[in-house]
């Protein structure tokens, strides 16, 4: 990372807050599995995203109080810990974007007392509405989260958004829908031009340089667009960050992406 960052330019880190040794295990995948590597483990982010002035986190990890019981095979090294590790605590974040609703990416709301959530219409809706109880429409969102996302609502701590949006000078939300329905990516300005955090409409590397789409989608098309919206928005291929990658932090817990 740079020395001194500015206020509209960001670093980004990695936090790795758990792992599935290998994706067969994790994936309950209706469709296709091209993308899935056969015994590769893994990861369950979050992404820290610091300028001069902000700490930003994206995505919230996993509450095994929230999801209990875990799903077979995956390991959980807690959220506040991991993200110690990183110099942030947990209690003193105030902004948190999220991608998406899924249990990996939701599920530890309850870790950051102090934060507003930013998140789609389009997801809370769907996660609000009448199938959030069918495991292949929201990957199994527990009824304790879909009440406990209600309340955070009621207590003016989710701003609602609606379509895309520069959240902060240098972060912009992407509403892209795709692996579910409205999955936001987000770009960001750093020091070597403009990444984006494509979530999990790129799991791997690999959906990103083959132009392949995920093989957990609520919408094909949606999921097709969000890579070429990747790659229209990043200054570079390399500058676009996969969700789950485990060759992007290997054994390690924490990278500095850029
Ligand atoms: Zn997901």
């Amino acid at each position: 990372m740079g020395a001194v960052l500015q206020s509209n330019v960001y670093s980004i880190q990695a936090v790795k807050i758990g792992q599935s040794p290998s994706w067969n295990v994790s994936m309950i995948s209706p469709v296709l599995r091209s993308d899935v590597g056969k015994e590769m483990p893994l990861p369950f982010p979050i992404w820290v995203i610091k300028s001069k002035d902000e700490t930003i986190l994206v995505d919230t990890g996993i509450d095994t109080s929230v999801t209990d019981p875990m799903p077979i095979g995956k390991s959980v090294y807690g959220v506040v810990e991991s993200l110690a590790e990183a110099g942030v605590e947990a209690s003193k974040i105030t902004k948190v974007i999220v991608t998406h609703m899924h249990i990996d990416h939701f599920t530890g709301y309850t870790k950051f007392p102090n934060a507003i959530f930013y998140i789609q219409r389009t997801e809370l809706d769907h996660y609000l509405g009448p199938n959030n109880q069918n495991k292949y429409l929201t990957g199994g969102l527990p009824m304790r989260a879909v009440q406990d996302t209600i309340a955070l609502l009621r207590h003016g701590r989710v701003k609602v958004l609606e379509g895309d949006e520069e959240l902060f000078p240098g972060v912009k939300v992407m509403l892209a829908g795709g692996h579910s329905p409205g999955l936001q990516m987000i770009s960001v300005e750093t020091e070597k031009g403009t990444a984006v955090l494509a979530s999990d409409n790129a799991y791997l590397y690999h959906n990103i340089r083959e132009n392949v789409p995920v093989g957990w989608y609520y919408h094909l098309g949606q999921s097709v667009e969000a890579l070429e919206l990747c790659r229209k928005t990043a200054s570079s291929p390399d500058l676009i960050i996969p969700g789950h990658d485990y060759a992007l932090w290997g054994d390690k817990r924490l990278v500095d992406v850029v």
